[in-house]
């Protein structure tokens, strides 16, 4: 069915701040998401719905059962299949908005290929659950003069930032070092879907402010908030410090890859090898790992269980590997089923 993008839009355009011409912005408007898990999901859900002409989903992550509780784009098929979230979110995205382009991208940002992931948009939203790539998308926004909203929940509490460069304060002005170390994940302090999609509308309206113009009622402030305490809180993120390496140096050490392991820690008891170069083929190789263990595979994922571990592999020959937090065990296997 073929829907007029009047009738689709008719109550955003009644709001009068957007209006016709708001619509039309936000059709031309193109926009990347690092991560599509859960915040990655509420804001890509908003954005599409809101008719954000060109989505880039960049995930390079699968879907999970646990995974239901509040990623929105997700249902118990994907996560049955192993579907990589990308795929599944451009799915869901196409059965309930055919007018706009999604452009779906099973990828791990990383500084060899930022340039090609978020080049050619006009801003990039933070779905990820980490520093590390946020301070990837930082320096690339910052180096770009591209605009970026960071955005982040945990247990029942979530902050939220617009950075424009040159404009405002970036991720590095405000915190200089990432909080390593001591940083709780959604994966040991659990989270609430509802602290998660409250961030996410909140980063999802800050984006359509930015796309249709709005540049003045963008909010210049750390935001902070805990649906559980409600408390809320907001601290004045300012101009660009000149201290700051991003902003006042120009010293772009994540763009630069300084630092940047091989192999991370990805999410609780897992490992992922960061390998891109390596094309894998999924039907030659399940014949191969067939005698050591269970293996199933589709167009977009290899799964082998081999006790007590689990391998998730990409087509790049990128790998996710559950049930150890030892990188020399995640490398020996990888090393030994799929290559060294
Ligand atoms: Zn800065």
């Amino acid at each position: 069915m073929k829907i007029s993008s009047n009738e689709r839009y008719s109550r955003q355009v009644l709001f009068t701040a957007i209006g016709p011409e708001g619509q039309e912005h936000l059709a031309r408007g193109r926009v990347a998401v690092v991560g599509c898990g859960a915040t990655g999901s509420a804001l890509v859900n908003l954005l599409a719905r809101s008719g954000v002409g060109f989505l880039r989903v960049i995930d390079r992550d699968y879907v999970e059962p646990s995974n239901l509780q509040r990623q929105v784009l997700f249902d118990e098929a994907d996560a049955a299949e192993s579907l990589p979230k990308a795929i599944a979110a451009a799915r869901k995205i196409r059965s309930f908005n055919s007018d706009i382009v999604v452009e779906e991208r099973v990828a791990d940002l990383a500084p060899e290929n930022c340039s090609e992931l978020l080049s050619g948009v006009d801003l990039i939203l933070d779905g990820t659950d980490n520093f590390q790539t946020r301070y990837l998308i930082n320096d690339y926004a910052v180096a770009n003069l591209i605009p970026w909203i960071y955005t982040a929940a945990v247990g029942s509490y979530g902050v939220a930032m617009n950075i424009l460069p040159g404009e405002t304060a970036c991720l590095a002005c405000v915190f200089p070092e990432s909080p390593h170390g001591t940083v709780e994940t959604c994966d040991t302090s659990g989270i609430l879907n509802s602290a998660v999609n409250l961030m996410a509308s909140i980063a999802a309206t800050e984006a359509i402010k930015f796309l249709v113009g709005a540049r003045e009622a963008m909010r210049r402030t750390l935001l902070s908030w805990d649906v559980w305490r409600n408390e809320s809180s907001e601290v004045k993120g300012g101009r660009p410090t000149p201290a700051c390496r991003c902003c006042g140096q120009k010293v772009f050490v994540h763009l630069a890859g300084e630092g940047r392991p091989h192999i991370t820690l990805c999410g609780r008891n897992s490992v992922q090898i960061h390998e891109q170069h390596r094309p894998v083929n999924f039907s030659e190789l399940s014949g191969r790992l067939a005698p050591h263990g269970l293996v199933k595979h589709n167009d977009f994922v290899l799964k082998f269980w081999r006790e007590p571990y689990e391998m998730t592999l990409f087509p790049d020959g990128r790998a996710i590997i559950k049930g150890t937090t030892d990188t020399a065990i995640a490398r020996s296997l990888y090393a030994r089923f799929v290559g060294s």
